[in-house]
């Protein structure tokens, strides 16, 4: 977003007048299937675009494009496509991109998810090349005539790896592919990828975006700057006529509708209310997030990963890139499992639940969860050890938090601990 206003006055503000209605403050919920004209001429003229309006909510709605712009513009790109889900999102973007004997390069620090969707492409003849580290050295290292597209997770989920997005931008853009950024984790509150050189940002609204942690959701945002070689791209040579508009055009007219995977009207809505307080409650989490990590940090039987934390690898990035924020995630390492467990079960304040982004504290063991379909060296690779523990910090008051959880760290036992 231009910076001409504060963070919070610009969601609230911008784009209102995209509301088409009666002054509506907030965008109407159109919960139907399909929308009827008074003429066959007139659908004729929508599905052919020649013509504004809505046909069936699979291929647009009303409620959905609000949110979509919503979105649109808080990350500064040309349009955005609202999905079914964070997955439907990633899956659609390289979809997009890449056919059959296509590359894409990655980092090994993904959310578990993606890696699972990325092992699931090689039965497509989509390849991954993966980077212990994802960083502009390894693009170069890696790319070849084959490579697509570099995907990379802003903040990696739970790794908590941060991509220099300039200078990753700039070693994919010399080899002539789009960098693709999952920006989940950090929002566009800490950073807009788009204004750093990323080329397509991709978020699970079901996170920090909704927010309250009641509804699914995906957002495709395209920067619309990448100079597409059709000859290289060739799944987008169909859009050639439309330059830059290539990616966004396809995926909007062809392959988002055919795959199916669009986001329900009453998720757009509960998703453009949650992200009206995106700034509000980024601030309150980074904040407690910092001082949980810090108070666990004194613990010397745990070990505890945060970007704040005084020799953190990436602590850098927290003012050069993050707005000065480390995000809502925290991990820490028990000791063992078992200990895991413990402290886990203990806690009064945080919900044992696979999300993250919510107003509540939630915590969860990754390794037995979301990392189970993977193997212990990819599971490591990706920051996730039998002992961790992967905390998605809320609103509640800080003294409780930390009370709560330096309690359940002392209480464990400590014997079996590294
Ligand atoms: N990307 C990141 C970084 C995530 O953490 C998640 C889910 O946890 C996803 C994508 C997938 O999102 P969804 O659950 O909305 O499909």
């Amino acid at each position: 977003m231009k910076q001409d206003c504060g963070f919070t006055t610009g969601l609230l503000h911008k784009g209102l007048k995209n509301l088409k209605g009666q002054g509506e403050i907030l965008p109407a919920i159109s919960q139907v299937s399909a929308f009827s004209y008074e003429s066959m001429e007139e659908l004729e003229k929508v599905f052919s675009h020649k013509s504004m309006g809505f046909a069936y909510t699979r291929i647009g709605n009303p409620t959905l494009s609000a949110f979509e712009q919503k979105i649109n513009i808080l990350e500064g790109g040309i349009g955005a496509i609202s999905c079914s889900s964070g997955m439907a999102a990633i899956s659609s973007t390289i979809f997009n991109v890449c056919e059959s004997g296509d590359e894409i390069i990655a980092g090994k620090g993904l959310y578990g998810g993606t890696l699972d969707l990325f092992h699931d492409l090689e039965k497509l003849g989509i390849h991954t090349v993966f980077a212990d580290v994802l960083n502009g050295k390894t693009i170069r290292e890696l790319a070849n005539e084959r490579t697509k597209a570099v995907f990379g997770e802003v903040i990696s989920n739970p790794s908590l790896n941060v991509l220099d997005i300039k200078e990753a931008s700039e070693a994919a853009h010399e080899a002539g592919i789009p960098l693709f950024v999952d920006a989940t984790t950090a929002t566009p509150f800490l950073v807009t990828p788009l204004s750093l050189g990323a080329d397509v940002v991709i978020h699970s609204t079901s996170k920090y975006i909704n927010g309250g942690g009641n509804s699914i959701g995906g957002m495709i945002v395209d920067g619309g700057k990448f100079p597409w070689d059709f000859t290289k791209h060739k799944a987008l040579s169909e859009y050639k006529k439309y330059g830059k508009m290539a990616f966004l055009l396809r995926l909007r007219t062809d392959l988002w509708e055919n795959l199916g995977g669009c986001m329900s009207p009453v998720n757009a809505y509960l998703s453009y209310i949650g992200v009206e307080t995106l700034g509000l409650r980024m601030e309150r989490i980074c904040k407690n997030a910092d001082a949980l990590a810090h108070a666990l940090d004194k613990e010397k039987d745990i070990t505890v990963n945060y970007l704040t934390l005084k020799d953190h690898p990436f602590r850098e990035y927290v003012n050069r890139q993050l707005n000065g924020y480390g995000g809502g995630i925290l991990t820490f390492r028990a000791g063992s499992k078992e200990r895991a467990f413990k402290i886990v079960n203990s806690l009064k304040y945080s919900l044992i639940a696979s999300n993250i982004g919510d107003l509540r504290t939630l915590v969860i063991h990754p390794s037995s969860t979301l990392y189970a379909r993977l193997s212990e060296e990819e599971r490591e690779a990706a920051g996730v050890y039998e002992d961790t523990v992967r905390v998605s910090v809320g609103i509640e008051d800080i003294n409780d938090l930390t009370e709560d959880f330096l309690n359940a760290v002392r209480n464990t036992e400590t014997d079996d601990v590294r």
